[in-house]
């Protein structure tokens, strides 16, 4: 074979000490030249770039090259000529630029060859290499890509890829031009290896394609004789049984051995029941699956892990459990969201009692001190306190968006959501609207329908923003102490349930249009990073705190206000003189509980006079089934303004009251004495379907117009309001 090689104006030089081929160019300088070959779209042309500084075509598509360009570098004193080849599948196809790399190939003129392989897709790649290393030439192989294969996950032993090969393998990144001058010293290395430690390497064929391959050898050693060694005619046997037209066409004189392959193929395709072409392929591929099996590790194997999604699905999305899991999996992490949150919750309420009683020490008694103990701290306080509560809520929420658990809802759902008029793909902005509705009202936008859309939208704010959590959480600590858990879980599921009525009310009776069908996207399972959780919970923790830090310091303060002026108020009874007769109980405690009884009146008397006490009485009316006091009126309206800011009004409101009990416990404990248990539940319903607020109202108006976020308001008060009367006329009849 080496008789087709072009020297092409260069002097040939054997030198012992290389071993090889010295060719020098006219400066004497050593020449090395360099074939770049490799499936097309495998980087090819951008490492010729790297490597020669040149600016040649790339593109994400196959086939961008179709000539062969030429580039010449010196490189520690040896010039080396880069060629870059049109891309390659195989050897023995029949194609143009396929042709071009061939010819090339079988010419020898390139002293050593860069296999440029896609890292990430060696399977493919090394098809072409195993038709390379039956040819024997020197090889340096590049797995270039590696960044996208690390990205995969994919890791591979490069020094036993490089002892099964026979040939140095390097990583390189010829986008960013990572590892070229470790390609150049192993290109010089190559260049100046002793020929008889290149050979080819033999694919272990079946054995009746051996034994075609030996008759062929034999008779073309008969054919070419003493011009062909064992490998050169072994090599060429094989070519000529795998169809290579090429080498057929060059055979072409000796008749003889054309039609024996032409019979050992017809006899081998029909003994086997396949073309010879894909037994040779068979084996090509069988090499490389082994070679692979040994070299490279995919952290996380796609096939591996699509094995065991396929597995963990069956179950979570199986037509009878997939819903009780989903169900149970809800509760469990409502459950130990309350369960698990009240430890830090406490230590949290600990330390803002703390710091009160810190500032109510160092500053002087007056209006600037309550504003800050009963006006901002108590506001703050009585917020801050939920904070775990919501981190820990969405941790859950992150685990199961992370683990690919959260788009199988929507899969899981979708028959059900079809039922409620909606789209399987509403599933996922009805989630994130556990958290905020803003944003969750802004991923509607990946419903196409634009009907569905709107149901959508309209449904959202029905879904229990985490805003709204610390009223549950309050309303339930302070009357249901044991099954606070539940009790949450139970407005989650009315959320819910809510949100789905609606959205058969709307699509049934508002907005007309039929359903249409959607392909869902599942991906595999994987376990979250840790680092994902962290941003994803560091995210919710960040706007926590902003927000606390505005709008709810805005609104505790103005509650504040408003609850401490006028301050010229005329009572109904003359508490001082009143006060001083009870100091004068013989009895020192009953004198003490008639002071605090009187306090306590004067106070509330003060309150309800106050312009908050006004604004609440004024649509307490409203209430009166539902059996809500003024305070809650008052939190009620301060919640069209931020959900958050609810309970820093009952923070703010009940504050006074217990002047020996402060913190969220007795907060709670103030709570629990204003109203029965079954307005306390109709109250939490009410806080959860009310008008939205005005962030979401915002929202709904930009995705839907004015008119809808107006019908969003009243649809939403209506129900809130019919709700909490039902239950509480219902719950009168039982208890
Ligand atoms: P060729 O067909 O073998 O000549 O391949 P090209 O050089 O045209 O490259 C094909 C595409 O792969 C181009 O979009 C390149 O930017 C990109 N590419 C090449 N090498 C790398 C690499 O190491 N890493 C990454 N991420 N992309 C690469
Ligand atoms: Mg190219």
């Amino acid at each position: 074979m080496k008789a087709y090689r072009k020297s092409q104006n260069l002097t040939t030089s054997q030198d012992a000490s290389f071993g090889s081929n010295r060719v020098v160019n006219k400066d004497n300088k050593r020449v090395i030249t360099v074939g770049l070959v490799g499936n097309p779209n495998c980087g090819k042309t951008s490492l010729f770039n790297k490597l020669s500084g040149s600016q040649g075509s790339t593109g994400n598509y196959p086939r961008v090259t179709v000539e062969i360009q030429e580039s010449r570098i010196e490189y520690k004193g040896v010039e080396i000529r880069i060629k870059d080849l049109p891309g390659i599948y195989s050897l023995t196809s029949t194609s143009l630029e396929e042709r071009i790399g061939r010819d090339y190939l079988h010419s020898e003129e390139a002293d050593v060859l860069l296999n440029i392989l896609d890292a990430g897709n060696l399977d493919r790649s090394l098809f072409f290499t195993t038709q390379l290393l039956e040819m024997g030439q020197a090889t340096v192989y590049v797995l270039n890509m590696i960044d996208e294969a690390n990205k995969k996950g994919i890791r591979i032993d490069n020094k036993d890829l490089s002892s099964m090969l026979n040939g140095p393998v390097l990583e390189t990144n010829a986008k960013l031009g990572v590892g070229m001058d470790a390609v150049l010293d192993a290109v010089i290395e190559m260049a100046d290896k002793p020929h008889d430690e290149i050979h080819p390497i033999t694919l272990p064929y079946d054995s009746h394609l051996e034994e075609a391959i030996t008759k062929v050898q034999d008779l073309i050693i008969k054919l070419h004789p003493g011009q062909m060694d064992q490998h050169q005619s072994r090599w060429l046997s094989l070519k000529l049984l795998e169809g290579d037209d090429e080498l057929l066409r060059r055979e072409g004189e000796h008749s003889h051995l054309i039609e024996l392959v032409r019979r050992a193929r017809y006899d081998l395709s029909h003994s086997h029941g396949e073309s010879c072409d894909s037994m040779f392929a068979n084996t090509r591929y069988g090499f490389i699956h082994g070679l692979l099996l040994e070299v490279r590790t995919v952290a996380d194997c796609p096939d591996k892990r699509m094995q065991i999604t396929r597995s963990i699905d069956q179950i979570i999305l199986h037509r009878l459990l997939g819903l009780p899991i989903f169900v149970g999996l809800m509760w469990m992490m409502f459950e130990s969201t309350f369960t698990l949150g009240a430890y830090p919750a406490n230590w949290i309420d600990h330390g803002v009692r703390a710091l009160s009683a810190q500032a109510g020490d160092l500053l002087p008694h007056g209006l600037l001190r309550d504003l800050l103990m009963d006006g901002i701290i108590m506001g703050i306080g009585a917020v801050v306190v939920f904070l775990p509560y919501i981190l820990i809520l969405f941790f859950f929420i992150a685990m199961f968006s992370e683990t690919g658990y959260l788009a199988r809802t929507s899969f899981l759902l979708d028959r059900i959501m079809h039922i409620f008029g909606l789209h399987g793909k509403a599933f996922i902005p009805l989630v994130m609207g556990f958290g905020c509705n803003v944003p969750a009202i802004m991923a509607t936008r990946t419903i196409e329908s634009p009907r569905a859309r709107l149901v959508a939208v309209l449904i959202n704010p029905f879904m229990s923003c985490s805003q709204r959590l610390p009223a549950f959480i309050l309303l339930s600590g302070a009357f249901f102490p044991d099954n606070a858990g539940q009790m949450i879980f139970i407005m989650y599921m009315i959320s819910i349930a809510t949100a789905m009525g609606a959205a058969v009310f709307l699509s049934k009776l508002v907005i007309r249009g039929g359903t249409e069908s959607f392909v869902m996207e599942l991906p595999p399972y994987r376990l979250p990073t840790l680092g994902s959780i962290i941003t994803h919970i560091g995210t919710r923790a960040y706007d926590f705190v902003r927000m606390v830090g505005g709008v709810i310091v805005v609104g505790s303060i103005t509650i504040w206000f408003l609850q401490q002026f006028p301050r010229d108020i005329t009572y109904s009874v003359n508490y001082e003189t009143a006060i001083a007769q009870a100091q004068t109980i013989a009895d020192a405690a009953q004198s003490k509980l008639a002071v605090t009884e009187l306090n306590n009146k004067k106070e509330q008397e003060r309150m309800e006079n106050s312009y908050l006490g006004m604004i609440g009485q004024s649509i307490t009316p409203i209430f009166s089934i539902q059996g809500f006091g003024w305070k809650d009126s008052v939190a009620i309206l301060s919640g069209i303004f931020a959900k958050e800011v609810v309970v820093a009004s009952y923070g703010v409101l009940y504050g006074q009251d217990n002047s020996s009990e402060t913190g969220s416990a007795g907060l709670r404990n103030a709570i629990s004495q204003a109203m029965t248990p079954i307005s306390a539940f109709a109250l939490m319903v009410f806080l959860l379907l009310y008008s939205p607020c005005l962030s979401t109202i915002a929202a709904i108006k930009r995705e839907a117009g004015w008119s809808w976020a107006g019908f969003s308001i009243i649809f939403s008060l209506t129900l809130a309001w019919t709700f909490s009367t039902v239950i509480v006329l219902v719950g009168g009849l039982f208890f």
